[in-house]
């Protein structure tokens, strides 16, 4: 099987790689483990070089990345720059602090001289999505490779550009062959390479589909696995809210990647009092973006990733309107060719609609009214899933009340829930367990070993 990646806005082959065979799949999961006996005891300062080098380089060839992710998903240009940046600084992040992050932790206790020690476990596989070909690799690899792990690479079958030119990168910046492969293979490998003695460990971040097949293999042969999957995050809006910041922010939370983002807000859920103004105004402004072309730097929103993503956006808005969802922006697919779906907003929302219990994953958000912020919050809640949440208020007392009873693993207040290294990033229910980013994430593939002295 070739591995085929489509430009979506225009339908057209951008590149295609041969599927990684049996023997070549093992040849690289040795060299991981070679490399991983060498890497652990590399010092800090050395793989701080070494990834600061990797950083540079990114920051060095920023246009070419990002031009090879837009023309490889459909992310807009800008976006892309946005991310391969984005990457750089958490590189240059983990190489600055993970000296401090991995140092010993004293623990008082009866001993002369107790705490934990960071320890790395091995080669971790990655299970990783195609809306942020970058970054989702980065913000695993960064922190995993300065504690000492190495890297075993399966991203998904339609960003195989991305997956080859992230191992290139580690290669040219001097990292040791092995510290990072690629497996180009299919999902339906992924379960021998769990069970593969090699391997130490699983992260996957995508659907709550792979996510259960991926935790059960790695449950069957108990190693770690830490899962970043889907959700359909609320944006509270408070009576208190300030409408000039909320409401751009809405746009963008809703938009960012072409709709295409675990974290994007999915519902608007807005207290009665200021429905109708809310609704007027973020309605006329996801109907005034521009779709269109992901290099022309005039784009808002660029294409859906693939034709099945287009697919499913139309058929889930088509359905939430035939059990009575109201359009109030776009609601329809652009002719051809490219993969196009107009910034969409709906009203009216029940729970047996498609945009009433399922994650969309396009520019089409879902806006609910709520007789008060308590009701707000509870709509909120009421979810199997629990990524991110935002609540927009200037009110001190209310701000309090979103951030204290909105269920999800990030909660901000006048701000779109967002990524950044300092922060843990995670969901709770059906959006996953385990953290990435921060100290947190470092930890998630370390032995975070005991000592006591007495
Ligand atoms: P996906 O279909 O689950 O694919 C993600 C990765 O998992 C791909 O590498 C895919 O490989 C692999 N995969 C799929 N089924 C598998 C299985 N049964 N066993 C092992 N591996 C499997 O998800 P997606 O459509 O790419 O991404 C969209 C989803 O990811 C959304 O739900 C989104 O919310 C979520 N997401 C979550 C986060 C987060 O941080 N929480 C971030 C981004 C995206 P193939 O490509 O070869 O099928």
């Amino acid at each position: 099987m070739a591995f085929t990646s489509i430009n979506p806005a225009t339908g057209e082959v951008y590149a295609t790689f041969e599927e990684h065979d049996a023997a070549e799949v093992d040849r690289r999961l040795s060299l991981a483990k070679d490399a991983f006996e060498q890497w652990k005891h590399v010092d800090l300062e050395q793989r701080a070089r070494l990834m600061t080098t990797a950083a540079e380089l990114l920051e060095s060839e920023l246009p070419v990345q990002a031009e090879a992710m837009t023309r490889e998903m459909g992310k807009t240009f800008a976006a892309a720059k946005g991310e391969a940046g984005k990457c750089a600084m958490t590189m240059r992040y983990y190489a600055e602090h993970a000296a401090t992050l991995l140092a010993d932790r004293t623990i008082v206790s009866s001993g002369s001289r107790s705490g934990v020690r960071y320890e790395p476990i091995g080669p971790v596989l990655a299970v990783m999505p195609w809306n942020f070909p970058l970054w989702q690799v980065i913000r695993f690899a960064a922190p995993t490779l300065m504690a000492g792990n190495v890297v075993v690479l399966k991203h998904a079958s339609n960003v195989p550009n991305a997956a080859i030119a992230m191992e290139n990168l580690f290669r040219r910046a001097g990292f040791p062959e092995g510290c990072f492969v690629n497996l180009l293979i299919g999902s339906k490998r992924v379960a021998d390479v769990i069970r593969d003695e090699r391997i130490a460990a699983v992260t996957l971040t995508g659907s709550e589909a792979a996510g259960e097949s991926v935790a059960s293999i790695a449950g069957s042969v108990l190693k770690k696995c830490v899962l970043e999957l889907g959700g359909s995050d609320p944006f509270v809006v408070a009576q208190s809210v300030d409408m000039d910041l909320a409401v751009p922010m809405a746009v963008t939370a809703r938009t960012q990647n072409n709709g295409q983002a675990c974290i994007a807000a999915k519902r608007f859920i807005v207290v009665e009092s200021r429905a109708e103004e809310f609704t007027e105004r973020f309605s006329a402004a996801m109907g005034a973006l521009v779709v269109g072309d992901p290099m022309d730097p005039a784009t808002n929103v660029g294409p859906l990733a693939t034709k099945g993503q287009l697919e499913e956006t139309r058929i889930q808005v088509a359905e939430s309107v035939a059990k009575g969802a109201i359009v109030t922006a776009g609601g329809k697919a652009l002719d051809g060719p490219g993969y196009y779906y107009e910034p969409t907003v709906l009203t009216n929302i029940t729970g047996d609609m498609p945009a009433g219990c399922q994650e969309m994953f396009g520019p089409v958000a879902a806006v609910y009214v709520a007789s008060d912020l308590a009701h707000a919050v509870a709509i909120a809640n009421d979810t199997p899933w629990g990524l991110g949440a935002s609540i927009w208020a200037t009110d001190d007392a209310e701000q309090r009340y979103g951030l204290e009873n909105l269920s999800a693993g990030m909660v901000f207040a006048n701000q779109m829930v967002s990524s950044m290294p300092e922060l843990p990033f995670g969901g709770i229910g059906r959006s996953g367990y385990g953290r990435e980013l921060s100290d947190v994430g470092m930890y998630e593939f370390c032995n975070q070993k005991s000592f006591y002295v007495a």
